[in-house]
């Protein structure tokens, strides 16, 4: 399908968002000739900054409140992802058999390049990024990263992206529960691991599980689906494809030495191994693009040594299964700032990580929503015997907390196994503000 197909649709873009979320599929649609309505809840003023990105095109803008009209007499609505899925607006809309898209869906409609999608609970964006690396080292194709990997918005540059490059994205859930509606998957899926997560949004596991699983579900026979032999929750699920299924596990990577710290580095490096395998590309080039690669931020970030101790931004980990993978990683004494906003997953996992002894956790600092509740469920579980239990309303206070309890030769690490929006913009501000209070220290 080609953009052109858009030239004077009637298209509804519901949800433009004060950060922004919809400004680029409303650029991408009008400049490809569609007659843009945009529809949002909140009003003009707290939208200024996201109107004022458009201003050079022409878009009629229905504000403050939806209107019955524009989800009967639309001829496509775009819907933005922080939409609930069981909006009324849509089911109006769905009653009229208007259909509905997403700005991942539009891209998986038009992108003339094949599609390596990687999806999980953990490792996404560091696997996506080490696939480009080595994508970008072993052959002269242009690659184009995105999906939910920093801030490239891919679709506007589709005019640009041709059938012999490569497209690497880095796919949601959330974004893997729309594909369903356009049944699209793409032609390199892989599968890094599944824990619990986002249970808030989709409602409970069962439904989390399958959204991720239409990675898979519209694949065909060339295809290509890769699975991590490591995680006994992808047992059964090569079923679920047409394509040629591959596994890669952590003992592929003896021989390799990452630059990054932690064994799910290795077994994320691993899976990106097996691209390069089924690409059939220089196995001693990706292995070299594999040890150049130096991490993306704000995961497991190295931001300061200071008198002994070391402090790492690891504001990335929104889930105790990470926050686990980050205590694994230093063979050294910490002193862990977790907390954040209260997304109902179970802490226990994590709980049972910290009062391992060997993996040194000797201060927990608890900050965001969920510190009474986590600190309840700490002296619930006794450790608070043999690990230092702290609380702080502040991140700044809390690394000031961390630098007085830190020992010598240990490391600080922030790693909150929640999201941040309890207490900042997302995680990067988190990060940021952690990078700069650490910075400060004296
Ligand atoms: P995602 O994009 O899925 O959130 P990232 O690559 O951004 O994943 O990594 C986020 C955090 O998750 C990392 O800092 C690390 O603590 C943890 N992590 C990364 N890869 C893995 C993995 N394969 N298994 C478990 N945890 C991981």
């Amino acid at each position: 399908m080609k953009p052109s197909s858009l030239a004077n649709k009637k298209v509804l873009v519901m949800g433009l968002g004060h950060f922004g979320g919809g400004v680029g599929v409303s650029r991408f649609l009008a400049e490809h000739g569609a007659k843009v309505t945009i529809t949002d809840t909140s009003d003009s003023q707290t939208l200024t900054s996201s109107i004022k990105h458009l201003e050079d095109l022409e878009i009629e803008y229905h504000l403050g409140e939806h209107t019955k009209e524009d989800f009967i007499h639309s001829d496509l609505i775009v819907v933005n992802p922080a939409v609930p899925k069981h909006s009324p607006w849509l089911k109006l809309a769905e009653k009229n058999h208007i259909p509905q898209t997403t700005e991942m869906n539009l891209f998986f409609d038009y992108c003339p390049a094949p599609i390596i999608g990687v999806t999980g609970s953990n490792g996404k964006s560091t696997t996506t990024a080490m696939i480009s690396e080595i994508l970008r080292a072993t052959t002269d194709k242009t690659i184009w990263t995105g999906g939910n990997i920093g801030q490239t918005n891919l679709l506007q540059q589709i005019d640009k992206i041709s059938e012999k490059d490569w497209a690497v994205l880095e796919l949601s859930s959330f974004q893997l529960y729309d594909l369903g509606l356009s049944q699209h998957s793409p032609q390199i899926a892989i599968l890094t691991n599944i824990t619990e997560n986002h249970i808030d949004w989709h409602g409970d596991m069962d439904a989390y599980v399958d959204a991720k699983k239409n990675i898979l579900r519209y694949q065909h026979v060339n295809d290509h689906a890769i699975f991590n032999h490591d995680d006994p929750e992808f047992n059964d699920w090569p079923i679920l494809t047409n394509a040629q299924t591959h596994w890669y596990s952590i003992k592929d990577t003896k021989d390799i030495q990452l630059a990054i710290p932690g064994n799910h580095n290795k077994s994320n490096a691993a899976a990106a191994l097996q691209v390069a395998n089924i690409l059939k590309l220089s196995r001693s080039k990706s292995i070299k693009a594999l040890e150049n690669f130096h991490g993306l931020p704000h995961r497991l970030e190295l931001i300061r040594h200071l008198d002994g101790v070391t402090y790492y931004n690891d504001s990335i980990s929104t889930t105790p299964q990470s926050t686990i993978a980050a205590i694994e990683s230093f063979d050294k004494k910490k002193v862990l700032i977790l907390g954040g906003y209260d997304k109902q997953i179970d802490f226990s996992p994590l709980i049972e990580s910290i009062a391992q002894p060997k993996n040194q956790v000797e201060t927990v600092i608890l900050i965001g929503q969920v510190k009474e509740s986590l600190l309840k469920q700490l002296q619930a579980s006794m450790i608070t015997s043999s690990v230092a239990i702290q609380t702080s309303d502040t991140l700044e206070q809390a690394i000031e907390l961390a630098q007085q309890h830190a020992t010598d030769n240990s490391v600080v690490l922030l790693s909150p196994a929640c999201a941040s929006y309890d207490m900042f913009k997302n995680f990067q501000d988190r990060g940021d503000q952690f990078r700069h209070f650490v910075n400060l220290l004296t």
